[in-house]
C-alpha cells in the first residue's frame, strides 16, 4: 500500500468521511507569517538571478497584500542584455543595475501608499533599501535571512532602522517546508460529497426553482 500521503491528507489532516461530516475547522492551515514568507519565496522564483534569487510581500494591517517583487533588471533594461555577474568592472557587474526585491515591491505597490505596512522579505534589506523602506512610511520589516550581516551595508542599514524605530523581527520557520505539489493535488481525482447538484436538478421541481429576485 502507498505510504505516501495524498496533498488532501497532507493539508487538510482529514480522511474523506471526515469531510463529509466536518465538526471543526482545519488545524495545520498556515498561519500569516508562514503564508506571506511562503509568497515571498515563491516571488523569488520569477528571479533571472543566477546567484541571489530574493523576494518581497508587502501586508497592510488587516492583512492585505499591497505589493509583492523580486531582484531583477529595471524595465526597459534587458535581463539577457545586461550582466549579472558580480566580477569584472563596475559596470560590468550587475550592481549598478539590478533593483532589489524591496524597491521593485515599494514602487509596483497596488495601494495609494504603504503606511504603517509590514514587509516580508528574504535577505535582511540593504542600506539602499532601507532607505526607501524607512521613506516610505513601512513600519515593520520580517526577514529570514541575514547571511550579509558582516557587510558594511547591512550595518547601515540597521543602524538608519533603530534610529527610525523600524521594527525588525527575524522570521524562524515553523515548518520544515511548504510544498506545492501538482501531482499530488490531481482534482480530478477527488470526490465531492455531497456532489453539486445540476441544473436540472434544481429545475426538477418548480417550488425550489431559485428566485432571481425577492417576491
Ligand atoms: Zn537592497
Amino acid at each position: 500500500m502507498n505510504s505516501e500521503k495524498t496533498f488532501q491528507q497532507k493539508y487538510s489532516e482529514s480522511s474523506p468521511e471526515m469531510c463529509r461530516n466536518p465538526t471543526q475547522k482545519r488545524k495545520n492551515y498556515l498561519d500569516w507569517d508562514e503564508y506571506f514568507m511562503a509568497l515571498v519565496f515563491l516571488s523569488a522564483q520569477r528571479s533571472k538571478d543566477p546567484c541571489t534569487q530574493v523576494g518581497a510581500c508587502i501586508v497592510d494591517n488587516e492583512k492585505r497584500i499591497v505589493a509583492v517583487g523580486y531582484n531583477g533588471m529595471p524595465r526597459g533594461c534587458d535581463d539577457d542584455v545586461f550582466p549579472w555577474g558580480k566580477s569584472g568592472t563596475k559596470l560590468e557587474n550587475k550592481h549598478l543595475y539590478v533593483c532589489h526585491a524591496e524597491v521593485n515591491a515599494i514602487l509596483n505597490k497596488n495601494s495609494h501608499d504603504v503606511k504603517n505596512c509590514t514587509l516580508y522579505v528574504g535577505l535582511f534589506p540593504c542600506n539602499e533599501c532601507a532607505k526607501m523602506i524607512i521613506q516610505s512610511g513601512i513600519k515593520t520589516v520580517i526577514y529570514m535571512s541575514d547571511k550579509h550581516a558582516h557587510k558594511i551595508s547591512t550595518i547601515a542599514a540597521k543602524r538608519m532602522f533603530e534610529a527610525a524605530n523600524i521594527e525588525i523581527r527575524q522570521y524562524i520557520p515553523k515548518k520544515k517546508e511548504i510544498t506545492i505539489n501538482f501531482d499530488d493535488i490531481n482534482w480530478n481525482n477527488q470526490n465531492q460529497m455531497p456532489a453539486t447538484p445540476s441544473k436540472d436538478d434544481l429545475c426538477s421541481n418548480p417550488s425550489e426553482q431559485p428566485r432571481l429576485r425577492p417576491s
